[in-house]
């Protein structure tokens, strides 16, 4: 079985606005979508109702791309120790 991953970086698409400063901060994970007002999370998982994740070791700018969500639909868990880091 794979192992772990360190990080989970969970996206609920729904409510986000296209603002695409998650893009500008991290363009390795996240692109426009191609419907255009909304963002992507490259290579997520679809886990329904609109969430998708993606489980990475490294985080790269991630946090910095939460953190400019002018609608906080990003979220990042440390899968170590469960703590919602964001
Ligand atoms: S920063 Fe937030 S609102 Fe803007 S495109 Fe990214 S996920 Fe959507």
């Amino acid at each position: 079985m794979p192992e772990k991953k360190k990080y989970r970086i969970i996206y609920r698409k729904n409510e986000c606005i296209g603002a695409f400063a998650c893009v500008s901060a991290e363009p390795g994970t996240w692109k426009q979508a191609p419907e255009g007002d909304k963002a992507d999370i490259i290579d997520g998982i679809h886990e329904g109702d609109e969430v998708f994740v993606k489980d990475v070791d490294d985080l790269g700018n991630n946090m910095e791309a939460a953190q400019s969500c002018p609608v906080n639909c990003i979220h990042i868990i440390d899968q170590e120790t469960g703590k919602k880091l964001i």
